[in-house]
C-alpha cells in the first residue's frame, strides 16, 4: 500500500518530452486510471520546441519498411514498434490536433508554418483535459520497491508511490532544455547496463590551415559523395572555423566514431575521364564551387590535370574529433537494448519501462528521431497498461 506521506499513481511518467508524453497520451486514453507526469524542468517539451525552430521535421515519408535500417540494431523490434505507431499515425495524430503535415521536396514532414509551439500547447491542453496531472520542476533521483509498488523519489524530498513507470528522460544533447544524460547513474545503481554518451548528428573538427578559412569559412559544399568507412552518402556539408557540419556528416556518425576519416568525392556525377575532358585547367573548366576548389587546391595534388582529377575524385581529410554533446542534435548511448523485454520494460525492474532518446539507440535526421521517440512511448505505454491490466486482475483475485 501507499504510505501517507508518499502520492499515488497507478501510472507514473518521468519526463516530458515528446516520448513522454506519448506514453501519457496513449495510457490516458486506455483508462490507465490517475496518471502523473514529472519533469525537472519548469515546463515540458523544451527540446520538441528548439526542433521547431529547425521547422520541426516529424518523421519521413518514404515507406516504413525502410525505417527500420535507419535505426541500425534492432531490425525486428524496430519493425514491431513502427507497426504500432507508424509516419502515418504521426501525421494523424499532428493533424488530430489542428496542425496539417506536408511532405517538402527531401520527403520529409513538416507541420505546415513552424507550428512546433502551437502544437506543443494543444498537445498540453489535451492532456489535461484527459486527466493528465503535471508536476514540474520535479527532478527524479531515484526508485525502490514499496510493496507491490514503486516508490518514486524526488530532489525535493516528495515520493510518488506508483503501480507502473515510464522513464523518459531524453538523451544528453542540449542540457538546457532538461536532457542532460545525468539520469544513467541512478539506473546503473540498480544494475541496468548503460551504453555511454556519444554525440550523434553533429559537427566534426579538423584543422584548417588560417589561409584555407580566409577563403572557405561559411561556405556550402553542394552536391557532394561523402564517404566514411564503408558507406557512402549524398548530401551537403558546411565548412565552419573549427570543421565540418551538415546532413551528410550527420549521418555518418556511427563510421566516424569508429575511424575519423572522410573522403569527399567533389564530382559524384562526373568520372575522371569525363572532368579531363573537360578540359585540363581544373580552376577554369571543371566548374568547382569556391568552397569546393579550396578545398581542392589545399588537400588535394593539383601538380596536373589527372592527379587534380584523382583528388576531386577521392580527397581524403582526417577529422580530430566529434563537436561536444552539448551542441549535437541527438546522442547515442542509453539504456542498452539486453535490458529491456518486448514491452520495453526493464527486467531488473519489473513494471518500470523507458522510451525514447535514453534508450540506446540513434538515427539521421530526417523525422526519425521524433518518430522514433514516439513509437517507443507509445509502446511503454501499451507496455504499462498490459502490466496494470496483470495486476488489477491480481488484485481482484486477491480480494476475492
Ligand atoms: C537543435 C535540435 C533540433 C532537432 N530537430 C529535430 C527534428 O527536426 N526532427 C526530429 O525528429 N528530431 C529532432 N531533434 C531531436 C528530438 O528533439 C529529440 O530526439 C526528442 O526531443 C527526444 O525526445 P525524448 O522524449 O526522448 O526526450 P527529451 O525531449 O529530451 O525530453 C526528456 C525530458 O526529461 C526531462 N528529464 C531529464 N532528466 C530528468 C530527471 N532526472 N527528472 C525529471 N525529468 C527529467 C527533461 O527535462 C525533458 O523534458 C532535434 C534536437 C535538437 C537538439
Amino acid at each position: 500500500m501507499p504510505s501517507a506521506d508518499a502520492d499515488f499513481a497507478d501510472l507514473l511518467v518521468v519526463g516530458g518530452g515528446p516520448a513522454g508524453l506519448r506514453a501519457a497520451e496513449v495510457a490516458s486514453r486506455a483508462g490507465a486510471g490517475r496518471i502523473v507526469l514529472c519533469d525537472a524542468m519548469p515546463s515540458v517539451g523544451r527540446k520538441f520546441l528548439v526542433a521547431g525552430r529547425g521547422g520541426l521535421n516529424l518523421t519521413h515519408s518514404e515507406s516504413v519498411e525502410r525505417f527500420p535500417a535507419r535505426y541500425g540494431a534492432e531490425p525486428e523490434r524496430w519493425t514491431a514498434l513502427l507497426a504500432r505507431c507508424s509516419p502515418t499515425d504521426l501525421r494523424a495524430w499532428a493533424e488530430g490536433l489542428g496542425v496539417e503535415t506536408y511532405i517538402g521536396t527531401s520527403g520529409r514532414v513538416f507541420p505546415r508554418g513552424q507550428q512546433a509551439a502551437r502544437l506543443l500547447r494543444a498537445w498540453v491542453s489535451r492532456l489535461r483535459t484527459a486527466g493528465v496531472e503535471f508536476r514540474m520542476k520535479a527532478r527524479w533521483t531515484g526508485l525502490e520497491r514499496n510493496g507491490e509498488r514503486w516508490r518514486v523519489d524526488f530532489a525535493d524530498g516528495r515520493q510518488i508511490d506508483a503501480a507502473a513507470v515510464v522513464l523518459a528522460l531524453g538523451g544528453a544533447s542540449w542540457p538546457e532544455t532538461g536532457s542532460d544524460g545525468r539520469w544513467p547513474e541512478v539506473l546503473a545503481a540498480h544494475g541496468v547496463a548503460i551504453a555511454p554518451w556519444q554525440p550523434a548528428n553533429c559537427g566534426w573538427e579538423c584543422v584548417w590551415p588560417a589561409s584555407f578559412l580566409a577563403e572557405a569559412e561559411g561556405q556550402p559544399l553542394k552536391n557532394l559523395a561523402v564517404r566514411a568507412g564503408a558507406r557512402t552518402v549524398r548530401g551537403e556539408l558546411l565548412i565552419t572555423r573549427y570543421g565540418l557540419e551538415g546532413g551528410a556528416i550527420y549521418q555518418l556518425g556511427r563510421e566516424l566514431r569508429e575511424r575519423p576519416e572522410l573522403q569527399l568525392d567533389l564530382k559524384p556525377d562526373l568520372s575522371v575521364d569525363a572532368l579531363l575532358a573537360r578540359g585540363s585547367d581544373w580552376q577554369r573548366d571543371w566548374k568547382l564551387s569556391p568552397a569546393a576548389a579550396a578545398l581542392l587546391e589545399h588537400f588535394g595534388d593539383v601538380r596536373c590535370a589527372t592527379a587534380a582529377a584523382a583528388s576531386a575524385k577521392a580527397l581524403r581529410l582526417d577529422l580530430t574529433g566529434p563537436r561536444p554533446i552539448a551542441e549535437a542534435i541527438s546522442s547515442a548511448g542509453g539504456v542498452r537494448w539486453a535490458e529491456l523485454d518486448e514491452r520495453l520494460m526493464l527486467r531488473r525492474l519489473p513494471g518500470v519501462f523507458v522510451a525514447g532518446e535514453m534508450i540506446d539507440w540513434e538515427a539521421p535526421t530526417g523525422g526519425y528521431l521524433l518518430q522514433g521517440c514516439f513509437a517507443t512511448g507509445d509502446a511503454a505505454a501499451h507496455g504499462a497498461l498490459e502490466w496494470l491490466a496483470l495486476r488489477g486482475g491480481a488484485d481482484r483475485a486477491r480480494q476475492g
